[in-house]
């Protein structure tokens, strides 16, 4: 059986900072520290966290006065950042920078009295933060082509859009459309939020689930970007998003002769090493990897927080 591992896969620029800020903050403050949200969407970094001494607390008011806190990796609401400083936080920010990106789109458009068309799931912690960059302009959320062909505005002359930062690429660009035929005025202020490691896990799936008769994507349920990764997937090939190899199931071996690997942006490689260390006890395996495209980019740590 031939086993191939796409790249790229796994952690992405924004997933390592957020991971590293931890680290670093692990080292220097005494326990515990408390986050406002998963930092990231992977159960077993979010386990291996709070093993750790890390405690996560939705509710501010909840978190003792002078304690450190972590902004999730999806960003937070204005709100949450003031009450923090409010109890008198010590807040370190690990926000993606491609998020950030995002509440800074949000923030202007809200300044400037645009209405904003959210593309993204309102559910999702990342959106929660975008709407909550608004108290000003009216923040719309559409989730689906269905959504955008209802949707209804107040002002579709002072209108524009965004998007979640981890969705379908393939999904989101009819979405544009709709909204752009439906409301030929509005700014397209936020076209290319869709971030390069959503896209190039994205491709690199698409191409695998069509060269393999099985792909395996480590990721969590709970984590956007991994479920985009199933669902494209799932339209070339039979795909199943796991955890971990403890999650696999052999009879998914059933008449298969190649099975493609992936992991979404938060998972460790440390998971997919696992699992072919587990195919390898109970199946003649030759491991081959293939890259699709290269990354390159890292952000830097907070300036507090440079060694
Ligand atoms: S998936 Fe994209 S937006 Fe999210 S943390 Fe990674 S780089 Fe940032």
């Amino acid at each position: 059986m031939n086993i191939i591992l796409v790249k790229p896969r796994g952690f992405c620029a924004g997933v390592i900072r957020a991971i590293n800020i931890v680290n670093r903050i692990l080292s220097i403050y005494k326990l515990p520290i408390y986050m406002n949200h998963e930092l990231v969407h992977n159960n077993y970094v979010v386990n291996f966290l709070k093993k750790n001494g890390v405690i996560i607390s939705e509710n501010i008011n909840n978190i003792p006065k002078g304690s450190v806190l972590v902004i999730s990796a999806h960003g937070a609401s204005k709100n949450i950042i003031n009450d923090a400083y409010k109890r008198n936080l010590i807040v370190f920010d690990a926000t993606c920078p491609l998020v950030k990106k995002v509440h800074y789109q949000a923030s202007y458009a809200n300044k400037n009295n645009i209405d904003t068309i959210i593309i993204g799931n309102p559910r999702h912690q990342e959106v929660l933060g975008t709407i909550g960059q608004y108290n000003n302009a009216i923040p719309y959320v559409v989730e689906s082509l269905h959504d955008a062909n209802r949707i209804k505005v107040k002002n579709s002359n002072k209108l524009c859009f965004l998007t979640q930062t981890t969705l379908s690429i393939f999904n989101t660009y009819k979405i544009i459309n709709v909204l752009k035929s439906r409301f030929p005025n509005i700014l397209e202020l936020g076209k290319n939020n869709i971030c390069y490691a959503t896209d190039n896990r994205q491709q690199a799936v698409y191409k695998l689930a069509r060269i393999t008769d099985l792909v395996i994507i480590f990721g969590s349920n709970i984590s956007s970007n991994a479920n985009k990764l199933l669902e494209i997937a799932k339209k070339y090939s039979k795909a199943y998003m796991i955890d971990n190899f403890s999650y696999f199931k052999k009879q998914w071996l059933n008449n298969i002769n190649t099975i493609g690997v992936t992991s979404s942006a938060s998972t460790p490689e440390l998971l997919v090493r696992q699992f072919i260390r587990y195919i390898r006890q109970y199946s003649n395996i030759t491991v081959k990897e293939i890259t699709i495209s290269k990354e390159t980019l890292s952000f830097k740590l907070p300036k507090l927080l440079k060694i």
